[in-house]
């Protein structure tokens, strides 16, 4: 599983994203900071974005990215959190 974070994306969830780095419906690149693939929607309530939980091999588990999808924040299972902009 590997979700496209596109908000205009006809197929967010196209069944060969898992497989690809690149969303096979709509093309942007899939890896958040070339790093953190999208596994599925934790909440779409919280006030100031989505907030997904991502896979990686540092230890991060969640990412919340803002409306306009400018904004990512990511929170470790360390207790971190890393805000930054997203850069097209
Ligand atoms: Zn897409």
């Amino acid at each position: 599983m590997s979700l496209c974070i596109n908000p205009l994306c006809p197929r967010l969830d196209h069944q060969e994203n898992a497989n690809n780095r690149f969303c096979q419906s709509c093309g942007p690149h899939l890896l958040l900071e070339n790093s953190y693939r999208v596994m599925r929607l934790l909440s779409d309530k919280s006030g100031f974005g989505k907030i997904y939980e991502v896979n990686d091999c540092g230890g991060v588990d969640s990412v919340a990215i803002s409306p306009n999808g400018q904004t990512l924040v990511i929170g470790g299972r360390d207790g971190t959190i890393k805000t930054w902009r997203v850069s097209r």
